[in-house]
């Protein structure tokens, strides 16, 4: 199969929403009058973002998925993408359900493909998004004006939230890579978690207007967190007892299942939640006056929401626990799994 036949059979679709989509030099979008294009490339490559094995239809879901987890971030609408591809051969059984998994939630999300290019190489997959969101006045003086969510407008005295669970896709790439031996139906959900994230859509437009800023998840709370923190020139405290509980394999670090944790370095909890990658939920702030709001968006969105820690106006990030004492967490080890985790199949 030559690499016009690939393109035509595998991912040349109507695009009846763009003015035009494959096959010409360049496909052209028309955003809604008064929406600004929002744009964000993500590249998963071969044995650095994802195991050589991977199911290509799960694959080609989280292409996709993590580049809509960053116009989520921004409270855009998804509407197009390219799709960069680079494979070792033309294989129809690779192909077709990677182009099923992708397609699919680009159907879901109604994310027209447009365009692309598809070269012979090693397998490493390029996809750039594009999505609007309305202009508007900045939220502040001195910001961008757009009513999409940025990473700098935090303040002190917001609140903290994080959407859905997080650390079973860390939990899950530790299981990958034979750290640990996880139950089997643990294994299969937080595998799920890892392999086929679900992008925060619905959440990040809900969260217009409502939220101070935003960051989508993939290296790890802390890290992402972090993000917004510099961003916005601002500090957080943090309570690890709400944390602990955002992870969804709890059956895994508690009794029973104990026996299973047979990791050399001890993986905690609050590791995976603090420091685990992939997992492609929302960390945002708001406002105490719009917890309300909050509410309304997560159940709009059908997402749930947690509110986890404060905004503070002393830079730096402090973890405390429920009474409020400072957590002595043990981050010569947490950095040791931060290290780790750059040597290996990690997000992007
Ligand atoms: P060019 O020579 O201008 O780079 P190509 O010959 O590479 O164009 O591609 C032909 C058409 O097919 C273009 O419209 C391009 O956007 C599209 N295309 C190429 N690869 C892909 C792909 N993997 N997915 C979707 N569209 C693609
Ligand atoms: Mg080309």
């Amino acid at each position: 199969m030559g690499e016009f036949e690939l393109i035509r059979r595998f991912f040349t679709r109507p695009t009846p929403r763009a003015v035009l989509g494959v096959g010409d030099d360049c496909a052209l979008l028309q955003p809604g009058p008064g929406m600004q294009l929002a744009i964000s490339t993500d590249m998963l490559v071969a044995g650095r973002h994802f195991f050589d094995n991977t199911d290509p239809r799960r694959l080609g879901h989280k292409a996709l998925a993590v580049n809509l987890s960053d116009l989520a971030a921004c409270g855009a609408k998804p509407l197009a993408f390219t799709l960069a591809l680079s494979l070792p051969t033309a294989d129809t059984d690779w192909l077709e359900p990677f182009a099923e998994g992708l397609l699919a939630l680009a159907d879901a999300h109604s994310c027209e493909l447009v365009g692309g290019d598809t070269t012979q190489g090693p397998l490493n997959i390029c996809i750039t998004v594009f999505g609007e969101v309305p202009a508007g006045p900045p939220l502040r003086a001195g910001m961008p004006a757009t009513q999409a969510l940025l990473r700098g407008g935090a303040q002190a005295g917001d609140d903290i939230y994080v959407s859905g669970t997080l650390g079973d896709a860390r939990l899950a790439l530790e299981a990958l890579q034979g750290h640990i031996q996880l139950p089997t139906d643990l294994m299969a959900a937080a595998r799920l978690r890892l392999e086929q994230p679900t992008p925060r859509v619905a959440l990040g437009l809900a969260l217009r207007g409502v939220a101070s800023a935003a960051a989508d998840i993939s290296d790890g709370l802390l890290g992402d967190l972090g993000h917004i923190l510099e961003r916005s020139g601002v500090g957080a405290t943090l309570d690890t007892s709400i944390a602990i509980t955002l992870i969804a394999s709890q059956a895994y670090f508690s009794g029973a299942r104990g026996q299973f944790h047979q990791n050399p370095s001890e993986l905690t909890a609050l590791q995976c939640v603090l420091g685990g990658g992939d997992d492609y939920e929302l960390v945002f702030c708001a406002a105490p006056a719009q917890r309300a709001a909050v509410l309304a968006a997560a159940q709009a969105s059908a997402t749930p929401v947690t509110r986890v820690g404060h905004i503070d106006a002393q830079p730096g990030l402090r973890l405390v626990d429920a009474q409020g004492a400072p957590v002595d967490h043990h981050f010569a080890s947490f950095d040791h799994f931060r290290s780790n985790k750059a040597a290996n199949t990690t997000a992007p």
